[in-house]
């Protein structure tokens, strides 16, 4: 039997955060379920709630030291000091980088980058006055490069040297901190990648799964479940990896 605790999610009104929060929510912890839209976060907490879960709706942009500010404190009056952080907000602005403009590179370095930072900060505040923590960041697969996606694979590998770091200075505070690196998995991110190849997003599907040694693309339950160990009591020797979970091998 786990303890509960009080979860963050962000990005957690769809795909692979909303996914999670459900997770974490079914092993027993109060989750917050932060996403620019409230109202779609609302929603996502009533399915929750509706399952006999606790979680609440915040809108927040994650890229606004205010709005995160706000946001935690907000979360740690309704449900308490949030000592499990999933940074999983992420927008993608694809292009070769002889198209890709300034504002592609920036609106993907402050949604990825500064948003984890600042969700981090407000959050550690929490973890080390009650010395425990587990922080999950989520990277990609593309962390090593694809064709497409410079700001975004910048980004991603970024955050893997954060999450090493946050492992070796919060540790001493009961914190662990994790990457899980995801390969393809079926989101609206995913299709939205489809659609600027220009292919139906069912053949892409079936491309992908006949490139991944399992021979199936991934789904955001398959995150949800590597998240929810690393957040997990048990999981408490386990920090500054990255895990990539992907139907096969990477490193
Ligand atoms: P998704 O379906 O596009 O969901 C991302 C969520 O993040 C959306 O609800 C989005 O809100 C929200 N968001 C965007 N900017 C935000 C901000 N500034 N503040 C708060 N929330 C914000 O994506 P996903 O596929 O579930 O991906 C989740 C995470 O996994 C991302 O970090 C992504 O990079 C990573 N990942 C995904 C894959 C994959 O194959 N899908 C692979 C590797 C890594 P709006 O809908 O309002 O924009």
């Amino acid at each position: 039997m786990s303890t509960s605790r009080v979860a963050v999610v962000t990005g957690a009104a769809r795909g692979i955060g909303a996914a999670t929060a459900r997770r974490l929510a079914k092993d027993g912890n109060a989750v917050a379920i932060l996403d620019l839209d409230e109202a779609a976060c609302v929603e996502v907490a009533e399915a929750i709630a509706a399952e006999g879960g606790r979680a609440i709706g915040v809108g927040c942009d994650v890229a606004s030291a205010e709005q995160v500010e706000a946001a935690v404190a907000r979360v740690a009056s309704e449900l308490g000091a949030p000592t499990i952080l999933v940074n999983n907000a992420g927008i993608i602005r694809d292009n070769l980088l002889f198209k890709m403009t300034e504002g592609d590179w920036d609106s993907v370095m402050a949604v990825h980058l500064k948003g984890a930072f600042l969700m981090t900060k407000a959050c550690q505040a929490h973890m080390t006055a009650e010395k425990y923590g587990r922080i999950v960041n989520l990277s990609s697969s593309s962390a090593q490069g694809n064709r497409g996606q410079a700001n975004y694979s910048a980004a991603k590998a970024g955050l893997q040297g954060f999450t090493k770091t946050l492992a070796i200075e919060l540790g001493k505070f009961g914190v662990t901190a994790n990457a899980v690196a995801p390969g393809f998995i079926q989101t609206d991110m995913t299709a939205a990648t489809a659609e600027r190849i220009g292919m139906e997003f069912d053949k892409f599907i079936e491309y992908s799964a006949s490139q991944i040694p399992v021979q199936r693309v991934g789904q955001p339950e398959d995150i949800a479940a590597t998240i929810s160990f690393l957040c997990s009591e048990e999981a408490g020797f386990v920090s500054g990896q990255v895990i990539y979970v992907a139907g096969g091998p990477l490193d």
